[in-house]
């Protein structure tokens, strides 16, 4: 029967699994959904059962969707505990409606959050890093400069939080997405996004979306009532990720199972290459500021912290030469 579901034989298919051929009733959708994230989880060892587990809750219906599925799943271990850290990047028109999104599931699921803002961290929100011209001393678009400030951010609230782990949403398109741009960047030096790594004084980061598509997140949120953002960012369509999605999207919908393919090839080479590195490179490969691991000698986060720092104090130098000149000027007059 065309329209029975593959798995209880109920009428009222609403997805059709193109890279396996099921055919899903919504419940059972919604089951096969969430038992592949705790399969996801417990397949790569993500979590531990006392863990504090750091939500990076942005808002958008893919974060909220992961909050979701973990505070399910969170009820059957009592001692691990559910935080969401929550990011104002300062983009007028774009993240308040997602900044209220978050708040309210936060509050319907009883989940702490704590809220942290790029202008109080970094004292520049990303409308004054467009508008005030950083973006182009610094030669970066707007979503290297706030992916990177994010992710500082996203610690940052984490540690404030008592967290031991912090989960993000990303999808497998994403995942993919990530490994396509640093291959296209000429940088093969990457890790494993998304896996469990203990380092000392660093928290680890998951992604328990790591092996379910992308438009999976999204009929999940829409059967289970997550809000969509009606707002696009306005400076999501510079972005490199952009294009990358584009054809990455259009390519899986033409050869289902590509992106899982593609994941499962990169990351064989890439976790025997761990290994080897971390036979080889036991002790090395620190951040000198801020201890993180990095293949540099001071990571990314800490490099774009220190150049707009020093873009701003250069700025103040020149205005405060501007003010001394003019005085000067004022009393020979
Ligand atoms: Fe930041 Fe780019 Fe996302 Fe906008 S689209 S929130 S600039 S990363
Ligand atoms: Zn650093």
């Amino acid at each position: 029967m065309e329209n029975a579901c593959s798995r209880c034989g109920r009428a009222g298919v609403v997805y059709v699994r193109r890279y396996s051929g099921e055919r899903l009733c919504r419940a059972c959708f919604l089951e096969t959904f969430e038992r592949r994230v705790y399969r996801t989880i417990t397949r790569y060892d993500m979590l531990r059962e006392d863990d504090t587990i750091a939500v990076a809750l942005s808002g958008g219906k893919d974060s909220i969707a992961l909050l979701k599925v973990l505070a399910k799943i969170e009820r059957r271990f009592p001692r691990a505990r559910l935080v969401a850290v929550t990011v104002d990047e300062g983009i007028s028109g774009y993240r308040e409606e997602a900044l209220e999104y978050a708040r309210r599931v936060c509050e319907e699921l009883g989940v702490e959050q704590v809220l942290v803002s790029f202008s109080e961290l970094y004292g520049l929100t990303m409308d004054e890093a467009v508008r005030d011209g950083y973006l182009d001393e610094l030669g970066l678009g707007p979503c290297t400069v706030c992916g990177v400030m994010r992710r500082r951010a996203i610690e940052l609230g984490a540690m404030k939080a008592g967290a031991t782990v912090i989960a993000t949403a990303h999808t497998l398109d994403d995942i993919v997405q990530t490994y396509l741009m640093n291959l296209l960047r000429g940088d093969l030096n990457h890790q494993p996004l998304g896996l469990r790594r203990e380092s000392e004084g660093v928290l680890p980061r998951v992604s328990p979306f790591r092996l379910t598509p992308q438009r999976e997140v999204i009929l999940y949120a829409v059967y289970t009532g997550i809000p969509m953002q009606e707002v696009e960012c306005p400076y999501g369509h510079l972005s490199q990720r952009a294009l990358i999605r584009s054809f990455l999207t259009e390519f899986e919908e033409r050869f289902p199972g590509s992106l899982y393919a593609a994941l499962m090839a990169i990351e064989g080479r890439l976790i025997s290459g761990l290994q080897e590195d971390r036979k080889v490179g036991e002790g090395g490969g620190r951040c000198g500021v801020c201890g993180s691991p990095t293949f540099r000698e001071v990571c990314r986060s800490c490099e774009l912290i220190s150049q707009i720092a020093g873009i701003r104090a250069s700025r103040l130098r020149r205005s405060a030469a501007i003010v001394g000149d003019l005085m000067a000027g004022a009393r020979s007059a």
